[in-house]
């Protein structure tokens, strides 16, 4: 059975800590599937397709990597695909809190689920699409935060 991995996140935008985390996923998975997620909640800066299209430009040399968006339960969808890791990084404590209750929830839902953690790499440890969306916010160049191969800008916003 081929060992496939979810990795959900908001990638509003897509930042080089998200492009390492996958990167490093690909050793230990067959496929790396990027979830966007909709969330009615969260009021995102840049428009899905366009968050999506940067995704697949980044990986585009990458086959074993996919990006679909969903809403809802993360659980639901990994159910729907029959995918059993979820893949997520890990910055700070702060972060570790945050996926622990979500990771054991998770498994709570759906035993079957295993959530995998990578280590963010030094480097990238402050960074955050929540900085980049006020460096572009305010007409910055944010462009050593984003991966190669795209360009963001403030004429992307919504
Ligand atoms: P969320 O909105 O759930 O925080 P994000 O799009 O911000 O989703 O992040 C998705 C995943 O990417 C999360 O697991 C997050 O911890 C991870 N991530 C974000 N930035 C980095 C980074 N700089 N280094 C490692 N992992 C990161």
């Amino acid at each position: 059975m081929k060992r496939v991995a979810l990795f959900p996140g908001s990638f509003d935008p897509i930042t080089r800590g998200h492009e390492s985390i996958v990167l490093r996923a690909l050793p230990l998975f067959d496929e790396v599937i990027v979830a966007i997620g909709i969330n009615e909640q969260k009021q995102s800066l840049f428009p899905l397709e366009q968050r999506k299209e940067w995704i697949r430009k980044v990986f585009s040399d990458y086959p074993a990597v996919s990006v679909i968006t969903y809403e809802g339960l993360t659980v639901e969808l990994c159910k729907k695909l029959d995918v059993r890791y979820i893949l997520r990084g890990l910055r700070t404590s702060a972060d570790f809190e945050f996926e622990r209750s979500i990771g054991q929830m998770n498994k709570k839902m759906l035993p079957d689920l295993e959530t995998v953690f990578l280590l963010t790499t030094p480097e990238f440890t402050a960074l955050n699409s929540y900085i980049v969306r006020d460096i572009i916010r305010n007409g910055g160049d944010a462009s050593q935060f984003i991966p190669e191969g795209i360009s963001i800008t403030n004429h992307h916003r919504k």
